[in-house]
């Protein structure tokens, strides 16, 4: 692929279809993702709460200026802070996510919790490197909202005569991702399962990931609508899915040449894609692949 830098875009609505838009936000880097929303005149379905309240109650203001329906659906597309930590600020909607989201948020949530019982009462444990300072003081606002209601494959939500598709094809970028399909207007919103113009981050199953890229390529979708970067279609989504089968197949060799982790980061040269921000996921995504690599050994005795 020919190297290609993020072009220009602004925090703010776009709209993708019908009623339909995209929530992005500038520029794409850790915790800064995008979100969506489609309205009718009985509800509005929004896809994704992004990640500190005030990001959150922006995008609030931005829905309240495209119509004054009630919030019916809010689609958590996985279960990253980034994506849901805002769930308790679209206020009235019924959270839906997959099964295993939930699952997740809920594991996230008791390690939280019994951290927080280890410490002096109202002491915050230490901040993580990738959250902003600005974020932080907003963030000891935020509490654990999970979904009520999910599902296992797939589920179809009825906004008139307008179908949101929410879809399920495995672990992927986390073990419970949903891609929110709108077959009409041709969009797919990916969650984090695209991320355009910038490195993906896998904590789920990067082969598998693979797959689903093969499955959006035979889809009927004009527009994606990534989890962080602008709107694209499938040209950025072949960028992402080269960068994924390069990092399987290099670390596959470090793996079985049986290379440290340590060795499989140095040994593996990014080339174009080192241009990227937010490189630095090689380590973490070699990581996660050792992980995938160990299971498979142990499922073949
Ligand atoms: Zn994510």
């Amino acid at each position: 692929m020919p190297y290609r830098p993020m072009p220009d875009y602004e925090t703010g609505p776009v709209e993708v279809g019908d009623n339909l838009y995209a929530y992005l936000q500038w520029d794409g880097g850790w915790g800064i993702s995008n979100a969506g929303f489609l309205v009718d005149e009985n509800g509005v379905l929004v896809i994704d709460a992004l990640m500190a309240p005030s990001m959150t109650l922006a995008f609030v203001e931005v829905m309240r200026g495209v119509s004054q329906a009630p919030f019916r659906h809010l689609v958590n597309t996985h279960m990253h802070a980034d994506h849901t930590n805002g769930n308790q600020f679209i206020e009235g909607a019924e959270i839906v996510a997959h099964e295993r989201c939930r699952e997740e948020m809920m594991e996230a949530a008791e390690l939280a919790a019994r951290a927080a019982a280890n410490r002096p009462p109202g002491e915050r444990g230490p901040k993580p490197n990738w959250i902003q300072d600005s974020w932080w003081e907003e963030l000891a606002n935020v509490e654990a909202t999970l979904p009520v209601t999910t599902f296992e494959d797939r589920l179809t939500l009825h906004y008139g005569n307008t179908q949101a598709q929410l879809l399920h094809h495995g672990p992927a970028h986390t073990l419970g991702d949903s891609m929110v399909y709108f077959a009409d207007s041709k969009v797919l919103f990916t969650g984090d399962l695209a991320f355009f113009y910038a490195t993906p981050l896998c904590r789920g199953h990067m082969p598998n990931w693979v797959q689903i890229c093969e499955i959006i390529r035979e889809m009927d979708v004009e527009l994606v609508v990534p989890g962080h970067g602008p709107v694209g279609g499938k040209q950025e989504l072949q960028d992402m899915q080269e960068y994924l089968e390069f990092m399987v197949s290099q670390t596959r060799n470090a793996f079985e040449n049986g290379l440290s982790e340590e060795q499989a980061a140095l040994a593996i040269d990014l080339g174009q894609w080192a241009q990227w921000p937010e490189s630095e996921r090689k380590e973490m995504n070699i990581t996660n692949l050792y992980g995938t690599f160990a299971s498979e050994r142990k499922e073949l005795f």
